[in-house]
C-alpha cells in the first residue's frame, strides 16, 4: 500500500497523515476511526488472517473447511449466492480488530471484511494475571474474562508461561495477532458456529477494556469479599446497549 495515494476524508485522517495524533490519543479521546488508511498508517505491522467460517460436506465425512461461506436463496431464474467472510487483524503487540462482510464475489467479500476488521481495532489488555506465574509480563491476560456472541459464550483465563494457546485453531489466529501467546479458554453454549467463536473472543477484549483498571489489580480480600465493583451479566448488558 503506497501512503502518498492517500486523500484523507475525515478530520482525524488529516490529522494522521499530518502525524499530529497517535493512536493512543485516538483511543483515550474515543474518536471513531472511518477510515482504514489510518489504521494502515498508524500499525505498519498490521497482518490479517481470515477465519475459515465456511465449509461443505466432504465425501467421506467431515467438512472441508473454506475460508468463506456461501449461501444460496432462490429465485426465480434460479440460485442467487451470496459469500460470507469474517477477518481478523493485529500488530501482534496488543491492538486487534475483527470484521465481516459479504458479497457476490470472494475476493471482494474478503477485502470488505479486511477493511472491516480495520475500522474495528482496539487495544487489547494483556499482563499475567496467573498465580502460577506472576512473572509481571504481557504474555497472557490480566484476568479471567467471558465474552459472547449468539448463544456462544468463551471464557480466556490468564495462563503462566509456556502453556501456550488452549483453544482451537481459527481462534488462535486472533489470540497471536493480539499478542497473547498464553492462555486457557472454555466455551460454553453453541460453539460450532466459528464466525459467532471468533466474535465472543473479540467481545471478551472489549469487556476487559470497560473494566476499571483497579478491578484488574486488586484481588480479593482473604474472605472472599472484595471492595471493586462486580460486573455482572445485567450492567455488561446494559453498557453493550449503550454503544450501538
Ligand atoms: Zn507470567
Amino acid at each position: 500500500m503506497i501512503m502518498t495515494e492517500w486523500k484523507p476524508r475525515t478530520e482525524l485522517g488529516k490529522q494522521v497523515a499530518a502525524g499530529t495524533i497517535t493512536l493512543e490519543e485516538i483511543f483515550s479521546t474515543g474518536k471513531k476511526i472511518k477510515e482504514s488508511e489510518i489504521i494502515d498508517m498508524l500499525l505498519p505491522a498490521l497482518q490479517s488472517e481470515i477465519i475459515f467460517i465456511g465449509g461443505s460436506p466432504g465425501k467421506g465425512g467431515g467438512i472441508k473447511r473454506t475460508p468463506t461461506k456461501r449461501t444460496a436463496r432462490m429465485h426465480r431464474s434460479g440460485r442467487r449466492y451470496r459469500v460470507s467472510a469474517l477477518a481478523v487483524v493485529g500488530d501482534g503487540n496488543g491492538y486487534i480488530g475483527v470484521g465481516a462482510s459479504h458479497s457476490k464475489e470472494h475476493k471482494d467479500a474478503v477485502d470488505k471484511a479486511i477493511h472491516n476488521a480495520k475500522l474495528n481495532v482496539i487495544t487489547v489488555k494483556r499482563g499475567c494475571g496467573s498465580w502460577e506465574c506472576s512473572c509481571g509480563g504481557n504474555h497472557s491476560i490480566p484476568i479471567r474474562i467471558t465474552g459472547g456472541e449468539g448463544s456462544n459464550r468463551v471464557m480466556l483465563i490468564p495462563a503462566p508461561k509456556g502453556i501456550g494457546l488452549c483453544i482451537n485453531d481459527e481462534a488462535k489466529k486472533v489470540l497471536k495477532l493480539a499478542g497473547i501467546r498464553d492462555v486457557w479458554s472454555k466455551s460454553f453454549g453453541e460453539s460450532r458456529t466459528r464466525s459467532n467463536y471468533t466474535l465472543s473472543i473479540f467481545d471478551a477484549f472489549r469487556q476487559m477494556n470497560r473494566m476499571k483498571t483497579e478491578a484488574v489489580v486488586k484481588r480479593p480480600k482473604p474472605d472472599g469479599s472484595h471492595d471493586y465493583p462486580d460486573e455482572d451479566e445485567k450492567s455488561r448488558r446494559k453498557k453493550k446497549g449503550d454503544d450501538e
